[in-house]
């Protein structure tokens, strides 16, 4: 018999629940800590560890594998595209950088009137509310913009560009600039510190080490799950709801191995993933871009919530030591005398909002499968919003910058930054990851053209709930944390009134 708190499966176990709810990130917990407020019954079952902050070691070989699906190396299937995602309890709020934003209402409205979601911008305007309060999200102070954040906004001003600050939520943070590799200072106010405590407070049970492979159902209703713990012993949960929050890709991926009807082909498609490229930049004086808050400032100009026109959203980055060297063009000499300059290095990124669709399928152990592929609208979007990276860079000051195509482009001046517009994107070059999967499993009222209703209810289905990233009806171009968080929150409360 397992009480609340949080376990780890070592055997074989069978379980009971009311609800359970698969995957503990963002959007899991948030519907797990309402669910259990309210006094349900609610499991949560989560693939990775429950790990201690104080143990993070800020060092990226050991890190990535403790942190990271498959130990940071997951890629679409051609192996274009690296996607970044999270394990463990909290899920990708471990070491995500605690951007915080709301959907722009112009999307919001987009959203109810396109997927037939009237009360959405509304509900969602609630929950973001309790969510920034929960989470303690505010602006990030100024005395805590770093420099490499600096140079970015100065680039941006002086070309007289959209950009401002972004908030984050963060508590007793000392600016170590080691957020993506989880905070060892606990000053995330994550799913972790914050959401989960609290849910088992209430009287969850968080067990971790369990990978569940398929949801169980009869005749189109839910009745449990099945799952291994990592030593392969067996897990059957029965439980009278389903909750998949196992993030964009593995909520569709389960649905798939489940082998549910899927009427519509809606289980995995519309994947969007908000791929991004870097620009690297080199300054006279040091920037030391490890230092302090990693991303603190954006830039919208090429930015619009619903105008394809404009679809790429700009702001700093900063790369530890080997992922640096990985995204470094060059080889032997004349990449170690690059890397020996890491010091005076600065970066921005340049990442899309994504018109491109890809679709998440399953291997036979539901393990998730991504196919995507930019078009090549998004291509011409990804080549103007390098190109507009590096002029920001050099508008900041930079002696050069380098897109880091094969062939790279070393640009020094403007008019040489402008021209790399027209330079055609090609698949693996430049090399391009992602850490913002959404929309596999779409919010809509039409089950032709979404898997879920507005509830989070799977269409075609029983007792199946999505609370994750996989809802979004769309790309939101801007940091997704805060809405998925909202939305799993949502579904939580909705759950309640049926539980
Ligand atoms: C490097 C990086 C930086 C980021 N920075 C930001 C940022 O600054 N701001 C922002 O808004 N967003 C950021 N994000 C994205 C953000 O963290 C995610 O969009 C968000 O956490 C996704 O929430 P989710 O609930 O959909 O999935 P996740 O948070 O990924 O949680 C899914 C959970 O399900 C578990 N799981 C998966 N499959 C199974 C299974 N079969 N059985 C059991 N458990 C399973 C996983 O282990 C994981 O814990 C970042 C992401 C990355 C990678
Ligand atoms: S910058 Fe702040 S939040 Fe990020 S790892 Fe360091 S102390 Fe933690």
């Amino acid at each position: 018999m397992i009480g609340p708190g949080f376990h780890h499966a070592e055997g074989p176990l069978r379980l009971e629940a009311r609800v359970v709810v698969v995957g503990s990130g963002a959007g899991g917990a948030a519907a797990a800590d309402r669910l259990a407020a309210a006094g349900v019954d609610v499991l949560v079952l989560e693939m990775g560890r429950q790990e201690a902050p104080a143990t993070f070691t800020q060092r990226e070989e050991q890190m990535f594998p403790r942190l990271f699906q498959d130990a940071g190396g997951r890629t679409t299937l051609d192996g274009a595209i690296t996607v970044l995602q999270g394990k463990g309890v909290g899920g990708s709020t471990l070491h995500n950088l605690n951007l915080c934003k709301r959907v722009e209402p112009e999307l919001l409205d987009r959203w109810a009137s396109d997927r037939g979601l009237p009360e959405l911008p509304q509900r969602l305007s609630a929950a973001y509310e309790a969510v920034e309060q929960d989470l303690s999200v505010g602006p990030v102070p100024e005395a805590m913009i770093n420099r490499n954040n600096q140079l970015f906004r100065a680039g941006a001003q002086a070309l007289g560009w959209a950009n401002g600050p972004l908030k984050h939520n963060r508590v007793g943070c000392i600016g170590s600039g080691f957020c993506e590799l989880g905070c060892a200072y606990n000053a995330k106010m994550n799913a972790a510190r914050v959401l989960l405590p609290r849910a088992v407070a209430a009287g969850a049970r968080v067990v971790t080490g369990v990978r569940v492979e398929r949801v169980r159902h009869r005749f189109g209703r839910a009745v449990g799950v099945r799952g291994v713990t990592a030593q392969g012993h067996p897990v059957t949960v029965d439980a009278r709801h389903v909750v998949l929050a196992a993030s964009a890709t593995g909520s569709p991926a389960l649905l798939v191995a489940s082998g549910l009807r899927d009427r519509w082909g809606q289980v995995g498609a519309h994947l969007h993933i908000h791929p991004g490229g870097t620009v690297g930049a080199l300054f006279e004086q040091p920037v030391r871009g490890w230092q302090g808050i990693p991303q603190s400032w954006e830039c919208t100009q090429l930015l619009h919530p619903t105008d394809p026109a404009r679809r790429v959203w700009l702001l700093p980055v900063f790369g530890h030591p080997v992922a640096t060297a990985a995204l470094l063009p060059g080889f032997g000499e004349a990449h170690t005398r690059l890397l020996s300059r890491f010091e005076h290095l600065a970066a921005a990124t340049a990442m899309l909002h994504d018109y491109s669709a890809g679709r998440v399928s399953a291997d036979r152990r539901g393990r998730p499968l991504i196919r995507y592929q930019v078009d090549a609208a998004d291509r011409a979007a990804m080549a103007q919003g390098l190109a507009a990276a590096a002029q920001i860079l050099l508008a900041a000051g930079a002696e050069v910058a380098v897109i880091p195509y094969a062939r790279p482009a070393e640009l020094r001046t403007q008019d040489e930054a402008r021209q790399a517009a027209d330079r055609a994107v090609r698949r693996l070059d430049p090399p391009l990851a992602a850490v913002h999967p959404m929309g596999s499993l779409r919010m809509g009222a039409d089950p032709r053209t979404s898997a879920c209703d507005g509830l989070g209810r799977l269409h075609g289905a029983r007792r199946i709930w999505v609370a994750d990233g996989s809802l979004m009806p769309s790309s939101t171009g801007g940091p997704p944390q805060l809405t998925i968080y909202a939305l799993g929150r949502l579904v939580g409360e909705a759950l309640v009134q049926v539980a």
